[in-house]
């Protein structure tokens, strides 16, 4: 059986960024859009609406993210191709300004990984997304891999990282990238079949665990637990969460059903890991229940940290 969060902690608390935990969070991140397309901005200003009016939460402006620290996960001539902008890839369109603003959102998820590494629970609540990137390629709205990036940097920093990836899609960027590296291992869980259509094993230091279409929370949260023995046993001294919202039951893209309150319960089993925790905001498609599940899950994670 899984343990439960006590129904006392389940009403909103207060979520003060500098106090109990950071959260990264920049209006710049709104700014880029391409008309139609599911990664827009209402998604993230959805979270951040919901955060801001039901917990009172505050946000850190991040900084850009240092070249160098890109050059960990991606190759130079990869990042002049982002630079002037002429790729061609129907899903992550070379939009006005998008390499920019995916430094921002690689800068943001590399402060987070900063906080926990000194202890301190953080969220990166940016956009473009990044697990699909890979080292040399954009790929599923994905531009430049702002998880692989931080949980390199943290490894450069003498760090032992646990990535956990719980976007309903398989992080085929992040796995590519961490692939063979020392000091982190890749653990996924999401849907298969659908794309980008890998994930079906697991590998060196890969841990794959495909969920068919359909999928609940209990089942969810039954897979998610021999996940977390895997990082248990690895014993990191920290956690990157890939947080994508896509496994909603109301999700457009996906066919996953987890509920609002199994986020909660997601949450909770990652805390009782005990490591300090940086998440990364990955995918989400549904505006209506995102800022509510993504709630959830922080209250989850931060159970000894919210006030009822
Ligand atoms: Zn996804």
């Amino acid at each position: 059986m899984e343990e439960q969060l006590p129904a006392s902690e389940e009403s909103s608390g207060m979520v003060k960024s500098g106090e109990k935990m950071k959260l990264f969070y920049s209006e710049k991140f709104l700014e880029y859009y391409e008309p139609g397309h599911p990664e827009a901005p209402a998604r993230l200003k959805a979270i951040v609406d919901h955060l801001a009016r039901h917990a009172r939460a505050e946000f850190e402006e991040p900084r850009a993210c240092p070249e160098e620290t890109l050059l960990l996960a991606h190759s130079a001539e990869f990042l002049n191709l982002l630079k002037s902008e002429k790729f061609f890839e129907r899903d992550s369109p070379a939009l006005p300004g998008i390499y920019r603003y995916a430094v921002l959102s690689c800068g943001s998820a590399l402060q987070a990984m900063q906080e926990a590494s000194g202890g301190q629970t953080a969220f990166s609540l940016a956009r473009p997304p990044g697990h699909h990137a890979g080292r040399c390629r954009v790929g599923g709205f994905c531009y430049l891999n702002n998880m692989a990036v931080a949980a390199l940097a943290a490894c450069q920093a003498g760090r032992k990282v646990a990535v956990i990836d719980l976007d309903g899609h398989h992080g085929n960027g992040t796995e590519e990238i961490l692939r063979g590296r020392e000091n982190v291992i890749y653990v996924s869980l999401h849907q298969v079949p659908a794309y980008p259509g890998t994930g079906l094993s697991s590998f060196e230091n890969c841990y794959n665990f495909p969920l068919p279409p359909g999928t609940g929370g209990k089942k969810y949260l039954a897979t998610l637990d021999r996940a977390l023995k895997v990082v248990a046993k690895f014993s990191p001294e920290i956690l990157g969460i890939s947080l994508g919202l896509d496994t909603h039951e109301c999700d457009p893209l996906l066919e996953l059903c987890l509920k609002d309150n199994d986020y909660r319960s997601i949450g909770f089993q990652l805390s009782k890991l005990g490591r300090p925790a940086f998440v990364v905001l990955e995918g989400g498609y549904d505006p209506e229940t995102i800022g509510h599940a993504f709630h959830c899950f922080l209250q989850g994670l931060t159970r000894k940290e919210t006030k009822p």
